[in-house]
């Protein structure tokens, strides 16, 4: 049996169907009221769909949010340099079970039970760091500590002007978490370990 001969002309799928949220609700964890559970759908170029999902209890205020993917990806690691402001649109999906890190401002986001999911794009990303720098500079248990955040934190500013390059890792052993740009370079998890 001959293949299919040609193809159509390369027409990206780039039907935006933006599904609408979708709103469930639980058992909220703290209070033990009842708390909505908003789930957004959204297509993200070269890494799929993804469902930003957010629990919010209008009695008590607790909130939280992850971001699943619905698709499997098996890429373990993502790295990009950071080095201009075209740059700073470089996106990412962050599961609950990616680590981040930005070596240059000392700032690692570890997964875990009450880590939260987000999808966001550098300067998203910059602010959270400015938002765990701004609370160390003023509650640091030492002297040392504070003036470090505050250092880091003018670092930080530079880096969302576009005028200092930086580097940005995820890891994720889920495959759930991505950078997503023209300068992001995926580890698999087989490329990952030859390299030694
Ligand atoms: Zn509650």
């Amino acid at each position: 049996m001959k293949k299919m001969p040609a193809r159509k002309s390369p027409s990206p799928p780039e039907e935006k169907s933006h599904a609408p949220p979708q709103v469930l609700s639980a058992e909220c964890p703290i209070c033990h009221k009842e708390l909505a559970i908003i789930q957004i759908p959204e297509t993200i170029p070269l890494f799929g769909q993804i469902v930003i999902q957010t629990l919010r209890c209008s009695h008590c205020g607790f909130k939280f949010s992850d971001v699943m993917s619905t698709e499997f990806h098996d890429a373990l690691g993502f790295e990009a340099r950071i080095a201009g402001e075209a740059d700073l649109h470089t996106k990412l999906v962050r599961n609950s079970s990616g680590t981040v890190e930005v070596p240059e401002l000392g700032f690692t986001l570890e997964p875990g039970p009450m880590a939260e999911g987000f999808y966001t794009n550098m300067e998203g990303l910059l602010e959270r760091v400015d938002g765990i720098l701004n609370f160390l500079s003023s509650h640091a248990d030492t002297h040392e500590q504070r003036e470090r955040a505050k250092e880091l934190l003018a670092l930080s500013k530079k880096c969302r002007a576009g005028k200092m390059p930086f580097t940005v890792r995820v890891l994720d052993p889920f495959g759930g978490s991505a950078l997503i740009g023209a300068n992001v370079k995926g580890f698999r998890s087989q490329n990952r370990m030859r390299r030694n």
